[in-house]
């Protein structure tokens, strides 16, 4: 049995209302990697046995493991690249950059520094695109089970519309059914049915993509099969897929008439989702993954979190490296915050952290096991440094409550902010200079 002694904050969702659960002088109780009891301090001591060795952060919020439910391992190399919008970006920096995932070493050692500014960052859980190669999904799920982590991922699928050396065609479907029989449900793992988007897929392509999802039906949370892919990013997107596909209703049809949709299915962005595409969206129980970096940084647009709420919508944030630039969900929040409010939405602090935590989970259907701290979930967390900067540690002593403390870490937070991370209760990351205190 591990106790660790702080402050300590999660999101919780009940009855379809975010809620939280925060102890000021707080004690969780950690065995086997699970969750056994969280509370007060003054409550819970009294249950333990005397002399457990208590690990105590002073000066600290321990909280939940980010969950970032999309983004690209193999553009590690190409974030903060200068593009004049998606598909130039794409042609000029990702494609070409994804093709050297064709050799495994490299896939390998570019793996390693993605999983390491992750953790940096304070994230435990991501959901990624790998490239076409079977190569770079092996690099990305050998990692991730080095470093003990619950992560999802996919071989991308393209056979059309990219360089030679990234399409698929006639291999897509042999190639991913191995490799969802070699990593989904190995430990940690899950596997996402990967096509990029519809222009890149022909309609064959996406059949085998449906046939593939239905032979691997929905499972219990946390060991569903996923699905991933990107939705109305930008309006040059939006136009060409009308070209490609001109019998559909919209963009989300595509995918919806051939059977890719459903509550496994997670889409990137849908920054210029019409009403009838949410509508849809809703009805299927597809979920979305919210990029605001990236969509200011290509200038794709202003994602409207009002549609969220009237449309009944599952849905987190995400860092969509490298079309994002940042790896800290820190600053995707600040970024969410800022888009929200140019469409007239508040958004609460509160609601921010649950985008980034228990949202996170529910969009990749993992809530059972991680996203916040409740009982009998994986000990997944992180410590935050409330002195570690001198303007943070000035501005937070300065905080009235929560919400405030909250909206100023969400604010001026990154990674420096991040002192220790856990996985199912082993210590995975240190910051030189932490606030621990064994005892
Ligand atoms: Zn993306």
């Amino acid at each position: 049995m591990k106790l660790y002694r702080s402050a300590i904050f999660y999101c919780t969702k009940k009855s379809g209302v975010v809620d939280h659960s925060y102890f000021e002088d707080g004690l969780m109780l950690v065995d086997n990697g699970r969750v056994v009891d969280i509370g007060d301090y003054s409550r819970l001591i009294e249950s333990v046995d005397v002399g457990a060795p208590i690990t105590q952060f002073k000066d600290s919020i321990l909280m939940p493991g980010f969950v970032d439910s999309h983004l690209h391992y193999p553009q590690y190399n190409v974030i903060a690249s200068y593009g004049q919008n998606l598909l130039e970006w794409l042609n000029t920096f990702t494609f070409p950059e994804e093709e050297r995932f064709s050799n495994g070493e490299y896939a390998y050692e570019v793996g390693n520094l993605f999983f390491d500014e992750l953790i940096r960052n304070g994230t435990t859980t991501a959901m990624a695109f790998c490239t076409t190669h079977k190569l770079s999904v092996d690099a990305f799920f050998s990692i991730s089970k080095e470093r003990k982590m619950r992560m999802a991922g996919g071989k991308v699928l393209m056979d059309r519309n990219a360089p030679v050396g990234l399409l698929d065609i006639d291999s897509a479907y042999k190639d991913s059914k191995e490799m969802i029989e070699k990593w989904h449900n190995n430990g940690r793992l899950s596997y996402a049915i990967t096509p990029r988007f519809a222009p890149t897929s022909t309609t064959n392509q996406l059949d085998e993509a449906a046939k593939l999802l239905a032979e691997y039906p929905n499972s219990s949370n946390c060991k569903g099969v996923m699905m991933q892919s990107h939705l109305n990013e930008s309006s040059e997107e939006i136009g060409w897929v009308k070209k490609l596909y001109p019998d559909y209703r919209n963009y989300f049809d595509v995918y919806d008439s051939h059977k890719l949709t459903g509550t496994n299915s997670v889409f990137a962005h849908c920054v210029h989702n019409t009403d009838d595409e949410y509508m849809r969206m809703s009805d299927t129980g597809s979920s979305v993954s919210i990029c605001p970096n990236s969509n200011l940084f290509l200038g794709s647009g202003l994602f409207r979190f009002d549609k969220l709420h009237k449309y009944n919508i599952k849905a987190s944030l995400s860092s969509d490296i490298g079309g994002g630039d940042s790896f800290s969900m820190f600053n995707v929040m600040n970024q969410a915050y800022k888009v929200a409010k140019l469409n007239g939405y508040d958004m609460s602090p509160f609601e921010a952290f649950y985008l980034t935590t228990l949202g996170g989970a529910k969009v990749l259907n993992m809530d059972d096991c991680i996203g916040s701290l409740e009982k009998n979930k994986e000990a997944d967390f992180i410590v935050l440094d409330l002195k570690a900067t001198p303007l943070i540690s000035n501005r937070i002593d300065r905080v009235k409550n929560l919400e405030q403390l909250l909206f100023c870490l969400m604010t001026l937070g990154d990674d420096r902010l991040v002192s220790e991370v856990y996985t199912m209760g082993e210590c995975i990351y240190k910051k030189n200079g932490g606030t621990e205190d064994y005892g």
